[in-house]
């Protein structure tokens, strides 16, 4: 059978979300956010919640379940990559007992597709996270939740509330927790901090959370969108996850598109696509009267990258070689009409204002960093000189990859930032 079109399954779905829910009841505040969701009744009229059942109930195998996983090619989809099914084996082999904490931060700037998600078909996620606490053995779940998500946070009590008033199978225990608006709260042993009652500081490892996590436990670490699709992959098989993806690569990737498109918005997309097939076949092309001068391909932290690389396929490890990386797919599209050193400014006064503070490299490079961007000249020898610092000394991924809009810019739009008379 030919393969559905994603951009048309995620249609599908999402209308046949709208359909079921007006057959139930969900409680006022519920409709008062989002009205179209899937709740509990509808989801498990829709045979919710089974895998989960079976599972605890041993009539289906958790190692097929990991094989599953392992096939399907399934990367961590918070911006990391790390495969999720070796991580559920590593986990699994810790010894009790284990923790599970889930980051619903969402806070790199341009990301957008754990709300669009949370918002529409939240058991898709819970029973997601049902399937790996009793694959791997966890014994608590902690979903950690931006703060700003004020309408996520009325949908996941109600309908965590509604799944333990009439439950599917044994539940662990789950804490729904809020952020408070930190952007390294994203960073996972910085979310393990706060959720511990502390100030959201990254951790050196190792030790790695799988071994030594939350509250000192072996902990998994999975991003919303990672578990949003197990229960997709176990039922449908490896195969149909893996059968999507272009340019060589495998599996489907959730972009949350913003800038100067006729169609912003999340575009679930065969990984691998180009951002020239992304803005011409899930974005309706650019705006009138903007041609496309630039793309930043994952958020703040993955780089800026000109016109003549759109047809570079997008996703883990292919913009690399670029001085980039796609993180978790929050692709902004710039034009004629803006400048590639105001976005990369713009980055830097951001990383220095979320910087934790912990290490200097970070602290002071990226304000100094700042300040020098602000010239109308760059002093670009002293400003790779902090690149180099921040890339080689800072314990997080903040500092490390703050440079990369900076050094993207010199490569790449050295027009912007040259003086008039320096050589081309
Ligand atoms: Fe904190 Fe920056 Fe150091 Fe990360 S690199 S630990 S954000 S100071």
């Amino acid at each position: 059978a030919q393969a559905q079109h994603p951009q048309a399954r995620m249609d599908s779905v999402f209308v046949a979300s709208a359909l079921a829910e007006r057959s139930v009841s969900p409680e006022p505040h519920a409709v008062d956010v989002a009205p179209d969701y899937t709740g509990y009744d509808a989801y498990r009229a829709h045979g919710g919640y089974s895998l989960a059942a079976a599972l605890v109930n041993g009539e289906h195998d958790a190692e097929a379940v990991i094989k599953a996983m392992e096939d399907s090619g399934l990367r961590g989809l918070g911006g990391a990559g790390f495969p999720a099914g070796r991580k559920w084996r590593i986990v699994r082999d810790q010894p009790a007992p284990k923790l599970m904490a889930v980051n619903i931060d969402e806070g790199e700037p341009g990301t957008f597709k754990d709300r669009t998600y949370l918002e529409r078909d939240p058991h898709r996620f819970l029973e997601g996270l049902l399937v790996a606490a009793q694959v791997v053995g966890i014994e608590s779940c902690y979903i950690y939740l931006r703060d700003e998500y004020h309408g996520c946070r009325a949908i996941l009590e109600a309908e965590l509330a509604r799944l333990y008033a009439n439950p599917p199978c044994p539940l662990p225990h789950i804490e729904l927790r809020r952020g408070a608006g930190a952007y390294i709260c994203g960073e996972e042993s910085a979310m393990i901090e706060s959720i511990e009652g502390k100030r959201g500081e990254p951790r050196m490892r190792p030790p790695y959370i799988a071994q030594v996590g939350l509250f000192g436990r072996p902990t998994l670490e999975h991003n919303f969108e990672t578990l949003y699709w197990v229960r997709d992959i176990v039922e449908k098989g490896a195969g149909w996850f893996s059968s999507f993806g272009r340019n060589g690569r495998k599996g489907l990737r959730s972009f949350s598109v913003s800038g100067r498109v006729k169609l912003p918005g999340v575009k679930l997309a065969p990984a691998g696509i180009t951002l020239r097939e992304l803005i011409a076949e899930y974005c309706g092309g650019m705006q009138d009267g903007h041609t496309l001068y630039a793309y930043l391909p994952g958020g703040a932290s993955g780089g800026i990258f000109p016109e003549s690389l759109a047809d570079v396929p997008l996703d883990f490890d292919t913009l690399q070689p670029h001085g980039g990386f796609i993180g978790s797919a929050a692709v902004i599209v710039l034009s004629q009409h803006d400048s590639a050193r105001d976005a990369a400014l713009n980055m830097m006064r951001f990383f220095a204002h979320e910087s934790c503070g912990q290490c200097t490299p970070c602290r002071v490079g990226t304000v100094k960093a700042a300040t020098l961007m602000e010239a109308h000249v760059w002093d670009t020898e002293t400003l790779e000189d902090l690149n180099q610092v921040m890339t080689d000394a800072s314990i997080c991924g903040l500092g490390q990859a703050a440079p990369n809009p900076v050094r993207c810019v010199v490569k790449y739009f050295a027009h912007e930032v040259r003086g008039a008379g320096a050589a081309a």
